[in-house]
């Protein structure tokens, strides 16, 4: 564990980059030399004598730059959304989280769900309820779910499997299932792991070390099995050895120094890259919110403000550059539409985070939301999926709910080969624009299908082959035939 997050390189890295943080000479090589190598065309899975995106140094060399300086930022913004439009192109990958229990034994200070907050009701989906949940997920438009539980012997991991193939069975809607299933879930053993693996229905295994700075979790997170801090780092090892082979990370922003934990989150992404030959298939960066019971609803140990946390995504961006950048509704909208041109790369929409919540509004349309702090803490975007998939096109944004990389088999080491190589857009642009078709063919109201049909057409017409446009137009028909699924 201590060979993975090494504590003295943070803290000098930090310490000796704060002269160089101030000089536009230096951050201008940093960030050209970062661009450089934001491709790797001969990356080979494993060989880590290739640097792709940031050293430790150099990120911390552009976490020390005062975030007000303008001149500096606006450099690191523009090396960001060059890495990110070259990688991601334009798509924004939608998702949203489903909530199935939330009992739980931890104690994580800053949650909601933790066993010592007496006040909120405790459950756990039936399976009527997740098909319920589902259908409505599904009647949205959503085709990607991230799967969410707390930790409780009441909810227990054989529970969880069961719910898992119910979510797989669930096909209310005649446009379409759920295709892919990630999840977020207590740390496993390795057998779990492969018993979560042998399911075939699960896509990647999330989880945030939440702090990676080894007294500020113990702080956080005093009792239950989530407090031991080596345990919990060593969930994507385990998953790995699993043989679940695309792994999300995340921090939780706001309990420590944000400029640590950057620095740590790079060292974890190099320590997989290094020993599975894939680095995190996501990176995801929670700024905590207000929780009902929670101790640090006042005010977060270390609040990180929106122009350090725009400064801190961009940095993810460049350091990581292959990595897909996962954005909640923890942010306001307008919060989202600055990450977006930073690094973002996925966001969910629509989100609650109350169990049962989408099939309770759906049922009792009369009642407006439960309110702000029913749910595992308070969000920013209230938006419904529909209303952000149109403000997504209005932008210039092409939603997609595509799946066709783990259908194909491109995941892990195989994903990152293409990724790597800057390949994905190749694939990821014409199946992006079927799964948007499929979308307005199905729950476009008029307004939707006015923009992202203009969006379609001059997508198709720029920046692909004479090949890919032939069959694009091609597969287009199939769908607007009523096919769904095409990629
Ligand atoms: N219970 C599992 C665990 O803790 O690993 C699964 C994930 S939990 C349901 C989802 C995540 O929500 C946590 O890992 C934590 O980072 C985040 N979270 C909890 N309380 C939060 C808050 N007040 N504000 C923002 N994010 C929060
Ligand atoms: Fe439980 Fe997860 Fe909330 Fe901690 S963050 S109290 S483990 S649900």
């Amino acid at each position: 564990v201590d060979s993975i997050i090494n504590h003295k390189e943070i803290n000098a890295a930090l310490e000796s980059t704060k002269k160089a943080s101030q000089d536009p000479v230096a951050i201008k090589a940093i960030l050209e030399a970062a661009k450089e190598r934001s491709f790797l065309t001969n990356y080979t899975p494993g060989k880590s004598e290739y640097v792709q995106g940031l050293t430790v140094e150099e990120c911390a060399t552009l976490l020390n730059i005062d975030a007000n300086n303008a001149d500096l930022m606006d450099m690191v913004y523009d090396t960001a959304f060059a890495i990110k439009n070259r990688i991601y192109g334009n798509r924004i990958v939608l998702f949203a989280p489903l909530y199935i229990a939330n009992y739980c034994v931890n104690s994580c200070t800053y949650c909601a769900f933790r066993a010592g907050n007496k006040g909120l009701q405790r459950t756990a989906l039936s399976d009527d309820d997740i098909r319920e949940e589902v259908g409505a997920l599904e009647r949205q438009g959503h085709r990607r779910l991230l799967v969410l539980t707390g930790e409780h012997p009441k909810y227990t991991f054989d529970q969880f499997l069961h719910a898992l193939h119910v979510i797989n069975s669930v096909k209310t809607d005649p446009c379409g299932n759920i295709r892919r299933v990630n999840v977020e879930i207590p740390t496993l053993s390795v057998s779990d792991m492969r018993r979560l693996k042998a399911t075939d229905c699960v896509g990647t295994f999330t989880l945030f070390q939440e702090t990676y700075h080894r007294p500020t979790f113990a702080k956080m997170h005093v009792s239950g099995p989530k407090s031991d801090f080596n345990h919990r780092l060593l969930t994507q090892d385990r998953a790995f050895r699993g043989g679940i082979d695309d792994v999300g990370i995340g921090t939780l922003f706001g309990l420590y120094d944000y400029k640590y934990e950057v620095l740590a989150m790079l060292q974890h992404s190099n320590h997989l890259e290094a020993e599975y030959g894939a680095g995190p298939h996501t990176i995801s960066v929670p700024r905590l919110r207000p929780a009902d019971g929670s101790d640090l609803s006042i005010r977060p140990p270390y609040e990180v403000d929106d122009a350090n946390f725009k400064k801190l995504v961009a940095i993810i961006r460049i350091a990581v550059p292959y990595t897909g950048m996962i954005l909640s509704t923890r942010e306001s909208p307008q919060m989202r539409d600055e990450l977006l041109q930073v690094g973002m790369s996925q966001m969910s929409a629509g989100s609650r985070t109350d169990v049962g919540a989408y099939h309770r509004d759906d049922n009792e349309a009369t009642e407006k939301h439960l309110g702000d702090l029913s749910g595992q803490f308070s969000l920013m975007d209230h938006r419904t999926a529909s209303e952000v998939v149109k403000d997504l096109m209005a932008k210039g944004y092409v939603p997609s709910w595509c799946t066709a990389c783990y259908r194909k088999g491109r995941t892990g080491e195989h994903f990152m080969k293409i990724a790597k190589a800057g390949n994905i857009h190749n694939f990821c642009h014409p199946n992006s624009l079927l799964t948007l078709q499929e979308y307005l063919n199905d729950y476009g109201d008029e307004e939707a299908k006015k923009i992202g049909e203009q969006l379609i057409a001059k997508e198709a017409a720029e920046g692909l082959s004479d090949s890919a446009k032939r069959m694009l137009s091609r597969k287009m028909a199939k769908v607007n035939a009523g096919e769904h699924d095409v990629y």
